[in-house]
């Protein structure tokens, strides 16, 4: 992509274009996160005439509430799952090599205790496999003062030492942003707050779909040689228009964000919990540090977003006190809390959550695909999958090369854009590929300052709102950047600034700014902050 190009299509005008002239696209894609993104990709390089429809915004679903892990899932071996784990292992190493400083190595460690199974052993074992599935060799023992060292306030209770392997961590949201960028490049379109309400059929094969901009209210019929509903948890919403089955089981996982210095973790330790012994991460993230997730089957209406009950939340702190008692960690400490809903193919409800396999499926109903299930880490499989389902539509595809790279390279220096930290550079580049050599054009020094400890600068937040489909406040603070679950109060110490950009870029007048604030901490009170007694 040259540095020039914009970085997302001009919403609005998309939005006319469709109105206009009826037009006959190859494939519309239903649903913009990461799955719904990686198609696009596949089928822009593919010179597909192809348009993706989001119904709020770009990974405003499950895409932006994971545990922001690209990995092979060690758990899943133990499930039996080999295959998905050495496919997630493969998709992890490409994926680090194409888009550093999006996806970065991280240590985990799990702590080996007197008396306690597994031991170092069964440990050391399952991780050499693990190695060897990647091609990589990261795993070593630690002994117990170096394991005291690095997780200052641990309970040496029986401590004899710690494991150690690699995975990776990203931010999930970015990742989406980044693909969708990519896609865009290629000439695939994409436009958020744009919902699909239903299917349109003719000679029993879907052949299109109708859409409202929730914005409006205004509705279009657009015709397509290829329908991909890519809905994730809500996959069987649509499905049903051609099939009454059921298969998705919505499971809810939640996080807690805390201050780095309240529980200072530099890597992800794995904590067994002590009520069910299944394991809880805590890892650094964003310059905070988050411990997650739970896993259970979420009864609530998919459109409104997932909160944090309060038996979740106290069964992290449980996990978390567990480990580090000296730190008495309460819900003083909590920052924020995030939920998300894993769409999997449920098997039997009757089944403990934790034991439903991640795969992904594909089915085909009049032509309409399908495409639910799996895992962040296998996106760019799940998208080949779903793009050799649509052949039948389609017919044969430009390009058929599989493996061609999802992200363009971008290799700088911090000096290219005026930084003097390499790390830092290295971390805008992965999150804005080409596009990072404008990211700081004339901006005031005082935006390229890091904001408290996060990763994140007021000159991100006004790149997105200049460029990156920005609707509502809440797309800025919780998906473009993370800073709404980073910084205390939802980032209220910004929200003077940002209120400087969103009239400088968005237009937003005093009425709009005070009407999106309001918006924003409803959401964020609700939804990514403490639940209410009432909550559960
Ligand atoms: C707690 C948790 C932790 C996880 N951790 C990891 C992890 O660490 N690593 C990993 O690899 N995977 C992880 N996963 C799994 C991973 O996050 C999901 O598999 C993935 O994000 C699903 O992506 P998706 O695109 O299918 O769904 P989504 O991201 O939910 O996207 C579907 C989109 O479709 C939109 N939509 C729905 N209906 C319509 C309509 N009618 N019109 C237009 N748009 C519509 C929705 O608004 C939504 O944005 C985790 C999942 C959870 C819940």
């Amino acid at each position: 992509m040259s540095s020039s190009q914009p970085t997302f299509n001009d919403r609005a005008a998309l939005w006319a274009q469709l109105q206009q002239a009826p037009s006959q696209w190859d494939m519309v894609i239903v649903g913009g996160g990461i799955i719904g993104a990686g198609i696009l990709r596949e089928a822009a390089r593919r010179g597909l005439k192809v348009l993706l429809l989001e119904q709020r915004d770009f990974a405003w679903g499950t895409s932006s509430r994971s545990s922001k892990m690209v990995h092979g899932g060690l758990r899943y071996i133990l499930q039996g799952d080999i295959g998905l784990t050495r496919e997630s292992l493969q998709e992890r190493e490409r994926l680090l090599q194409e888009a550093p400083g999006l996806i970065d190595r991280m240590g985990y460690y799990f702590t080996v205790r007197k008396g306690r199974f597994p031991g170092r052993v069964a440990f050391s074992l399952l991780l050499a496999f693990y190695d060897f599935m990647a091609g990589i060799r990261d795993h070593h023992f630690l002994p117990r003062a170096d394991v005291l060292r690095h997780f200052p306030g641990i309970d040496d209770t029986g401590l004899k030492g710690a494991c150690y392997y690699t995975d990776t961590v990203t931010d999930d949201a970015r990742l989406v942003l980044r693909i969708l960028q990519e896609a865009i490049a290629a000439g695939g379109l994409a436009a958020n707050y744009v919902r699909v309400e239903s299917l349109l059929r003719s000679r029993g094969l879907v052949d299109g779909v109708v859409a409202v901009n929730t914005q409006t209210g205004e509705r279009v019929q657009l015709k397509a040689r290829s329908v991909v509903n890519a809905t994730g948890t809500w996959a069987d919403r649509l499905r049903h228009e051609v099939n009454p089955e059921t298969r998705v089981r919505p499971l809810r996982g939640s996080h807690l964000v805390l201050a780095r210095e309240r529980l200072p973790v530099h890597d992800c330790l794995t904590i067994f919990h002590p009520r069910d012994k299944r394991p809880v991460f805590a890892f650094p993230w964003e310059g905070a540090t988050v411990v997650g997730t739970t896993d259970l089957d979420h009864r609530q209406d998919p459109d409104t977003e997932a909160t944090i009950s309060n038996g979740e939340l106290d069964y992290l702190l449980e996990a978390v006190n567990d480990q580090f008692p000296r730190h008495a960690i309460g819900r003083d400490d909590i920052i924020s809390t995030w939920s998300g809903v894993r769409p999997v193919i449920g098997s039997d409800k009757s089944k403990d959550p934790s034991k439903e396999r991640r795969n992904h499926a594909v089915w085909v109903d009049e032509g309409l695909v399908t495409v639910t299930g799996g895992k962040l880490t296998t996106f760019r499989k799940i998208a080949l999958d779903a793009m050799a389902a649509a052949t039948a539509t389609l017919g044969e595809m430009r390009i058929t090369e599989p493996d061609q790279a999802v992200f363009g390279s971008t290799s700088i220096s911090a000096a290219d854009i005026g930084l003097a930290d390499e790390s830092r550079a290295r971390r805008l580049a992965g999150r804005y590929g080409a596009a990072v050599m404008r990211l700081f054009e004339g901006v005031a020094a005082t935006e390229r300052a890091n904001i408290g400890g996060t990763g994140f600068c007021l000159a991100e937040c006004r790149w997105a709102a200049r460029n990156e489909s920005v609707l509502h406040l809440d797309d800025l603070l919780l998906r473009r950047t993370r800073l709404g679950s980073l910084l205390p109060g939802g980032g209220a110490e910004i929200f003077g600034a940002l209120e400087t950009i969103c009239a400088e870029e968005l237009h937003w007048d005093q009425a709009r700014w005070q009407a999106e604030l309001a918006r924003y901490r409803d959401i964020w009170e609700r939804h990514y902050y403490l639940p209410t007694p009432a909550t559960g």
